[in-house]
């Protein structure tokens, strides 16, 4: 099985210039899926999770299929005014401007054992302020993981010190 079979290019999105990695054919599959799924958990070596942290919108949707593999709970990281109990943000810096996410203050305990999944690592500005978020309730981050990483984008810098894996890299 060859996830990046399941992964395809589209030019021009969401702005000129742009070629968008787009997953949904591998939502389409389940058996790529499944694939994709043992990749990244395999890669965890069995060391403990409490919570999975997903990030909106696209890291909603293995991180809720790794939460279920890992009989652990699902924590979604989300743009700003759309989770309704008390947040947290943390903003980041965009090409033009800054962009914001929030997580529920109550989401996670102190000392809480953390994975952050979101599909792609780009420049890494959303991961970092993932991180910031889970780090200021208290969690400890056991892995950050991505289905794909565009390494020309060098966005591990930004998640320095932190355990990273990606299922592809480009
Ligand atoms: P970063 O903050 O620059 O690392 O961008 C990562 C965020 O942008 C992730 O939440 C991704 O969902 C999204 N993203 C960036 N490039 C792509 C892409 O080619 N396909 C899908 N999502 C992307």
């Amino acid at each position: 099985m060859n996830i990046e079979n399941y992964i395809r290019d589209i030019q021009d999105f969401p702005k000129k210039g742009i070629a968008f990695k787009d997953i949904t054919p591998l939502l389409n599959s389940p058996e790529a899926t499944n694939a994709c799924l043992d990749l990244l958990v395999s890669q965890l070596e069995n060391q403990k999770i409490d919570k999975v942290v997903g990030v909106e919108s696209r890291g909603f949707f293995f991180g809720i299929l790794l939460a279920q593999r890992l009989n652990v709970g699902f924590i979604p990281v989300r743009k700003p005014n759309k989770l309704p109990f008390e947040t947290i943000s943390a903003s980041y810096e965009l090409e033009y401007g800054t962009d914001t996410l929030e997580i529920h203050i109550d989401a996670i305990q102190p000392g809480d054992k953390v994975l952050i999944h979101d599909d792609v690592l780009a420049t890494g500005g959303t991961a970092k302020a993932v991180c910031e978020l889970v780090e200021q309730l208290g969690g400890e981050i056991v892995q950050v993981n991505f289905l794909m990483e565009l390494t020309f984008l060098n966005g591990k810098e930004k998640l320095s010190g932190k355990s990273v894996f990606s299922a592809l890299v480009y």
